[in-house]
């Protein structure tokens, strides 16, 4: 599926890129042989003036008041041409021969005034020539007509080696575009292919972990309709299914909980929150708790009020997820810490414990769905490996950051930071 999007992605890059490179290139070409045929032009038209006048000096610069017709014939020597000149042709105002240079022409001009692409001559009938005709006036009075022709290879030769240069280029860079599209398309598939697998990974582990208090509900219901049952056996049975179906219940509310505020949060219900006053509500509710499992607890909370933009709730959840596997994973005798440290633009809460700890290899993946470092210990704690998950995303949700030190068998320390000024995001 995903080889597939990324062959699509890259195809139409490659196409959208190929296309505009393709219409660029013939713009380019285009605008380039006009432009080298308007210099050529220009190049043409200067020359045949030069001649024109070259003419008229002969025919005028003796003084001797001769139209074109009664003048004798200009000889090769009379007029220096261009060496490029394939050749020069005068015609009387009647568009008669007059002179010529170069292959006999007809004895009558019938070609249009203006420039002209025209075959070579049969010496060379594949050349191109450019041709200009225009007529030659003396005091307003029209002397003949002028033909000049060159060999139009100075324009032609570099189109082509722009040609050749295109038609090589071109399909190397089409090549290229593909090639970063297939690369580009890969990239854009990343985080899509591994959000995928996130989301796999999610559905397996979350089926995996319903899996088995269905399975208990499913035996203990079969145990109790069994015959024959006694009262106190079905009682059990059904205490039994009451207390999966409870921890169930559980696990769907935290799955609810991760997928209902995954990635974006409403940012109006943040309000001004007070820390300080959701921690004192946590102390007075677990310190008989903690009491009651024998551990020690300590608070150590500032006096007055520390105000974050959050939602109460939330927040209250995040801290009470620590708090409990701090208790959770405390044993009895040992002791747990709920601090609050206050700075200038940051809000420190800290849940200590002196309990077994996390091994440094697994800390980094603690935040992760369904990652348990000992399951078995975990699942007898009662844990589903998304209480670190669900704090962990109410902090990012709120723009701060949860972190973990921990030693093994000596306790673990988890901190949350969270900003005290109005972030602008809220
Ligand atoms: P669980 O519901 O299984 O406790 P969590 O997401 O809250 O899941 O925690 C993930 C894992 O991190 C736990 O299974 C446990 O192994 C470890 N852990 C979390 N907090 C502590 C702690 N305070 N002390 C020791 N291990 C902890």
């Amino acid at each position: 599926m995903f080889e597939h999007s990324r062959l699509n992605l890259a195809w139409w890059f490659s196409l959208s890129m190929g296309s505009i490179l393709l219409v660029f290139s013939g713009i380019l070409y285009a605008w380039e042989a006009k432009d080298r045929l308007h210099f050529f032009d220009q190049g043409l038209y200067s020359t045949s003036q030069i001649i024109a006048s070259g003419v008229e000096e002969i025919i005028f610069g003796s003084q001797r008041r001769i139209d074109l017709e009664d003048s004798p014939l200009l000889g090769d020597d009379t007029i220096k041409l261009d060496a490029n000149i394939l050749f020069a042709r005068w015609y009387t105002p009647e568009k008669k021969l007059l002179q010529f240079m170069g292959d006999v022409p007809d004895p009558t001009l019938n070609s249009e005034l203006g420039f002209q692409t025209i075959q070579g001559p049969e010496s060379a009938p594949t050349e191109l020539l450019r041709q200009l005709t225009l007529p030659v006036y003396r005091d307003d009075r029209l002397l003949g007509y002028l033909q000049v022709a060159v060999s139009l290879d100075p324009v032609i030769i570099p189109l082509q080696q722009l040609r050749i240069f295109l038609g090589i280029g071109l399909p190397v860079t089409l090549a290229a575009i593909a090639g970063t599209g297939w690369f580009l398309g890969g990239k854009a598939m990343s985080p899509i292919r591994s959000a995928y697998q996130r989301l796999q990974q999610f559905t397996a582990d979350a089926s995996h972990e319903l899996r088995a208090p269905l399975a208990a509900i499913i035996s203990n219901a079969q145990l109790g309709l069994m015959e024959p049952t006694s009262p106190i056996e079905q009682t059990n049975c059904l205490k039994n299914i009451s207390s999966v179906g409870e921890s169930m219940s559980t696990l769907v509310g935290h799955l609810l909980f991760l997928a209902r505020h995954q990635g974006n949060f409403l940012s109006e219900v943040f309000q001004p929150t007070d820390v300080i006053s959701i921690l004192t509500a946590i102390e007075s509710n677990y310190a008989s708790y903690l009491a009651a499992q024998n551990l020690q607890f300590e608070c150590i909370l500032p006096n007055g009020s520390v105000i974050v933009q959050g939602e109460p709730e939330l927040l209250r959840q995040a801290i009470v997820n620590l708090l409990d596997n701090a208790c959770r994973y405390t044993p009895a005798g040992g002791m747990v810490r709920l601090k609050c440290q206050v700075f200038p633009r940051w809000v420190a809460i800290q849940v200590e414990d002196s309990g077994i700890g996390i091994p440094v290899a697994d800390l980094p993946y603690i935040f992760e769905r369904f990652y348990r470092v000992d399951r078995e210990r975990s699942r007898q704690a009662g844990g589903f490996g998304l209480g670190l998950a669900i704090a962990h995303q109410i902090i990012e949700l709120h723009g701060g950051q949860i972190e973990v030190s921990s030693q093994l068998q000596q306790g673990s320390q988890f901190e949350i930071w969270l900003s005290r000024t109005a972030d602008s995001r809220y």
